[in-house]
């Protein structure tokens, strides 16, 4: 009778919900924290490797949001507020110190609300114009 060795690694997990110990071979372990794929335990709990599939969905909003901002900074530098607001608007702004479209981003509706001379027809009118670069007024 011809007999075979094989070498494998089994790595030891235990339970997140009933605590027993089993044993997951290695490179099978590896394919699970990839993968993120269900796997159970000897007791039958479903359980995954959770980890990477956050990290990856974290990496992804935060590239979106460095999107959003790049796109803001030019916006910020090179436009004059008369580019989103009529020139009575402006004037309410400036007189709080609002000169600048980041001025107004930071702002947001409840701040600008808060500020003499601008309601509603000032904020549709920014959101309209904003619209264009995919941003709108924070609430
Ligand atoms: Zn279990």
């Amino acid at each position: 009778m011809k007999q075979t060795t094989e070498i494998i690694t089994i790595t030891l997990v235990t339970c997140y919900s009933c605590g027993v110990p089993f044993g997951i071979e290695e490179s099978f372990r590896q394919s699970l924290l990839q993968s993120g794929n269900t796997f159970y335990c000897t007791n039958g709990h479903n359980q995954c490797y959770t980890r990477r599939k956050n990290l990856e969905e974290q990496l992804e909003e935060s590239r979106a949001e460095k999107k959003a901002l790049e796109c803001r900074i030019p916006l910020c530098e090179s436009k004059t507020l008369y580019s989103f607001i009529q020139y009575r608007f402006v004037n309410s702004l400036n007189n709080e110190g609002v000169e600048t479209i980041g001025q107004v981003l930071e702002l947001g509706e409840s701040g600008l609300m808060a500020i003499y001379g601008i309601g509603k027809i000032a904020i549709d009118e920014i959101n309209y114009n904003l619209n264009s670069y995919n941003i709108r007024l924070k609430p």
